[in-house]
């Protein structure tokens, strides 16, 4: 049974009750994260909580709950719950109204809620045991502000939906000159001579968690090239690798794009040099 947190307190999942009038559920109106926890060790932390109270600000929701608390909130229901690899869920919603109506109300409380889920274990950089992402791809409808990690996720949802029901694991997204933008559900890189290129943070892509720690690793390490710039879709379709990162897959690795092989048709050398990295320095943040 999955104990979850809602409003102060730990309860199992099926006691957990939110009004129909929240504006989560009738806008959207909300902010989440996602952060992975290894044997109880939470990953990338501060950077997870940073994003979020970003987003709240963002958004205009009004909600003070400290560092620590996000933290006693992450670590209780990675004990409570069972599984060593599990991503932690945190939900910050506007909050529930009396009526149906657009603008942000006063004095209603936020709605916060929490639960884990079990995530695969973290890849270890090998590429026999890796799993290679198969991907579709089309272009980013979503809206201009995806920087802010919003729970309103249906444009994302229905571009993941449009690879998923042909087979594939991620849909990679291009703006309407013909840039890569991200994934669905994580950020994306190209390799190509051996330099990690990737777009630059603007409003068209999440500033990743994963991405943030990824590049600070390799130019701290020094020995992989790293750029941000604008990436074609003729670099993705003529790259030497293409990459994913999120919190819960980490680095992953696409070896096929629309049904054709990326660059030598397997894993790349590079891919197992930066996730050997990445292994390596990840508790660190
Ligand atoms: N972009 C999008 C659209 C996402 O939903 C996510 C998270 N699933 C990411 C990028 C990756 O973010 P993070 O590394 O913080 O998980």
């Amino acid at each position: 049974m999955s104990i979850v947190y809602l409003n102060g307190s730990y309860m199992p999942l099926e006691e957990a009750k939110i009004s129909p009038m929240d504006r989560g559920f009738l806008f959207g109106d909300g902010i989440y994260e996602v952060i992975p926890s290894y044997d109880g060790n939470l990953v990338g932390f501060g950077p997870h909580i940073d994003r979020m109270v970003e987003g709240l600000a963002l958004i205009g929701i009004d909600f003070d709950f400290s560092a620590d608390q996000w933290r006693a909130v992450c670590e209780t229901l990675a004990a409570k719950n069972e599984g060593d690899n599990l991503g932690v869920y945190l939900h910050v919603s506007r909050g529930a109204d009396t009526k149906r109506f657009h603008a942000y109300p006063d004095n209603i409380d936020a709605t916060v809620f929490a639960f884990v889920f079990e995530i695969p274990p973290a890849p270890v950089a090998d590429k026999a045991k890796v799993k290679g992402y198969k991907v579709a791809t089309t272009e980013d409808l979503r809206w201009k502000r995806c920087n802010i990690k919003s729970t309103a996720l249906l444009g994302n949802v229905m571009h993941f939906q449009q690879g998923h029901s042909e087979g594939n694991n991620e849909t990679i997204l291009y703006n309407s000159d013909n840039e890569m933008t991200e994934g669905s559900a994580c950020n994306a890189y190209i390799v190509k001579d051996g330099v990690v290129i990737t777009p630059p943070l603007d409003h068209q892509i999440l500033p990743g968690i994963t991405r943030l720690m990824l590049l600070d690793i390799l130019r701290k390490d020094g020995s992989i090239k790293v750029e941000e710039r604008p990436v074609t879709m003729d670099e993705v379709r003529g790259a030497d690798e293409v990459w994913l990162t999120s919190s819960s897959k980490e680095i992953a690795p696409v070896v096929e794009i629309d049904g054709r092989p990326v660059g030598q048709g397997g894993v790349g050398d590079v891919w197992v040099k930066a996730q050997t990295l990445y292994s390596a320095a990840k508790s660190n943040y």
